[in-house]
């Protein structure tokens, strides 16, 4: 696992800027949510730190490394997105295996990775079953054996569970939890919705328009949020 920072980070499309100097800091193995309206800038943020956007000023550090310019695959990160699109036509152990068999692993180095990854996720009876034999529940959990079989520093996840149903959400947020407390690893997460930030965080980092209005844990945002926005978004009387 590794720390993530964020340094007065700036993201212009064409001429219109739409993140003006972040700067959050997270230490390994914390699990630190984004929480801010549609729109403020959140997964930006995320696809620059996964490499996917290319970043306007500032700097991104994983660990003590600037990653700025480092293509993705050399980031050791794994991102889960909300449409986690799982391979149809193979396996839910080839699914979950797909990145190292990228790698050339062998099948018995793969089966010996996904044998733990499943069993943490509860797919141990699953994996010979293909994609469409399975629940939104099973298949939300398949994406997030794809991320674990890698082993990163860090996780990223951008919103994971909106495609679910109420009910299903509520549930693999405490499943998400405990998987970040056997696992450990620096999990950085996307949502706009202030419950899943207040449930599942170490640290919450409220956004609005491009900048960070205030970074604390869930009790202080809600004991002293430091403006309206942020009372207001998270909740509580200002
Ligand atoms: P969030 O994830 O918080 O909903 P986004 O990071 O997706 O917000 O978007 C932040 C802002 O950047 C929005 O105004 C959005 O329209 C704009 N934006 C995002 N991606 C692009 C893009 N590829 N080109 C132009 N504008 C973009
Ligand atoms: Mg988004």
């Amino acid at each position: 696992m590794a720390s993530v920072t964020f340094r007065d980070v700036r993201k212009a499309f064409g001429p219109v800027e739409v993140l003006h100097g972040v700067s959050i800091d997270i230490e390994e193995g914390q699990f630190v949510v984004l929480v801010g309206p549609s729109g403020c800038g959140k997964s930006t943020l995320l696809r620059m730190l996964a490499g996917l956007e290319h970043i306007t000023a500032g700097e991104i550090l994983i660990g003590d490394r600037v990653v700025n310019a480092l293509p993705p695959k050399d980031r050791d990160i794994a991102m889960v997105f909300q449409n986690y699109a799982l391979y149809p036509h193979i396996t839910v152990a080839e699914n979950m295996g797909f990145s190292l068999m990228l790698k050339k692993a062998s099948k018995a180095e793969i089966a010996e990775r996904v044998r733990p990854a499943a069993e943490i996720l509860g797919l141990t009876n699953l994996l010979d079953r293909y994609p469409r034999q399975l629940s939104g529940g099973q298949r939300q959990r398949v994406a997030m054996g794809r991320a674990i079989v890698r082993e990163p520093q860090v996780f990223l996840f951008d919103e994971p569970l909106s495609n679910l149903d109420a009910k299903l959400r509520v549930s693999m947020r405490s499943e998400m939890k405990n998987l970040h407390q056997r696992l450990q690893t620096t999990t950085v997460y996307v949502t706009h919705d202030q419950i899943e930030a207040m449930t599942m965080a170490d640290k919450i980092v409220v956004m609005h328009d491009g900048i960070v209005e205030q970074v604390g844990s869930p009790l202080e945002l809600y004991d002293r949020p430091d403006n309206l926005f942020v009372a207001g978004f998270i909740g509580s009387p200002a």
